[in-house]
């Protein structure tokens, strides 16, 4: 299938990976959840298993873990079952797309799903302890601030100023994405139950590759790094074993640690769903990334995904303001520019192969004990 644009929507997106598993010959599974889209549409992840037989050895990709990052992670996966098609897997070698992890996301142009939840906070939720975020509750008051009109940049960038000089840059960004537990209308909010779609990811992995020897996890995102590149995030700390094994695949300058805290021996972050996958692996040498492309400053991202919230929880997502702030933060994940989609396809088409090589190449590790 040739891509002149972008799609713009779920529906769009999700008919076009099912158009493209069907030309193709894969089968495509639908896995519905319960919240709705905006036209009282049912929702869905899409999950296609492709390969012959019983396999060994696992390349994962997720797109739409943060809805509104979706549409680009959307096609890239259509491409590469263009791919996929006229170049069969090897014997033993599975490749499992999931379309949409958060379709109520997609199908709504919000990163966080149904409950308002960032999924990549959400992992196991009952089982994990949620870590405290106590720059969180500094910063909620005046990020999320429950006021009768929407709150203006300024009332943000004044406080932060004073916060940024007070305890550094980092110290701010760590509090405001670092994820929390603590105020469900926030943003980053880890919820507080496993959500649907987390529950349907681990059960389709389970059933689909329980027993496999390696997989290796790739989850589509946008919106971090300098806009046009891409940047491979690590869930594990510089010098581990992933790191190694990251630098002899990819180009060692774009691979960059999620690192919670400096110093940390684990660099995840609590509740990531790709790293998560490694508890229902455990026969398996599981890794995993997340492909980042940068769209526009975090300075921009933050203040547009402030405004969307307060429309979405104390405005009104019809009226002309709430529209116009729900289309700028889509805006900034998917930016409204051919030469960024462009681009960005051929990064993602480039990553996705590399990956995909290397889980063909992944023959024997587990006897080899690596
Ligand atoms: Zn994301």
């Amino acid at each position: 299938m040739v891509l002149d644009r972008l799609p713009l929507t779920y529906d769009e997106c999700r008919a076009r990976f099912r158009m493209s598993c069907a030309d193709a010959g894969f089968d495509v599974e639908a896995h519905a959840i319960d919240a709705t889209g905006p036209e009282g549409q049912q929702l869905s992840v899409d999950a296609a298993m492709i390969g012959v037989g019983p396999p060994d050895r696992a390349l994962i990709v997720m797109s739409g873990v943060h809805g509104v990052e979706g549409y680009i992670g959307s096609a890239m996966q259509c491409d590469l079952i263009d791919r996929l098609r006229s170049s069969p897997l090897p014997d033993g070698v599975a490749v499992l797309l999931l379309h949409a992890v958060n379709p109520w996301g997609m199908a709504w142009w919000r990163r966080q799903n149904e409950s308002n939840v960032d999924l990549n906070r959400n992992w196991n939720r009952e089982r994990i302890e949620p870590p405290s975020n106590p720059g969180y509750e500094e910063v909620h008051p005046f990020l999320c601030p429950d006021t009768p009109e929407m709150p203006t940049p300024e009332s943000f960038l004044d406080r932060s100023r004073v916060l940024v000089e007070q305890q550094g840059m980092a110290w701010i960004q760590a509090a405001v994405s670092g994820g929390q537990y603590t105020h469900p209308d926030g943003l980053y909010f880890g919820g507080d139950r496993t959500e649907e779609s987390t529950r349907i990811v681990a059960s389709v992995v389970a059933e689909r590759l329980g027993g496999v020897a390696s997989s290796f996890c790739v989850d589509l995102h946008t919106g971090h790094g300098a806009p046009g590149t891409y940047t491979i995030l690590s869930d594990s700390p510089p010098g581990s074993e992933l790191d190694g094994w990251l630098a002899t695949h990819f180009e060692a300058e774009r691979i960059e640690a999620t690192v919670d805290n400096p110093g940390a021996t684990t660099a995840h972050k609590v509740g990531q769903i790709g790293h998560g996958l490694a508890e229902i692996l455990p026969s398996s040498t599981h890794r995993s990334v997340t492909l980042e492309l940068g769209t526009v400053s975090d300075t921009r991202m933050v203040l547009a995904g402030r405004a969307e919230n307060w429309v979405h929880h104390h405005g009104d997502r019809g009226s002309a303001e709430g529209r116009a702030a729900v289309w700028a933060n889509r805006l900034c994940y998917t930016p409204d520019d051919p030469a960024w989609a462009h681009q960005s396809l051929a990064h993602g088409r480039a990553v996705l192969d590399t990956a995909l090589r290397s889980v063909v190449g992944a023959s024997g590790e587990r006897e080899r004990g690596t």
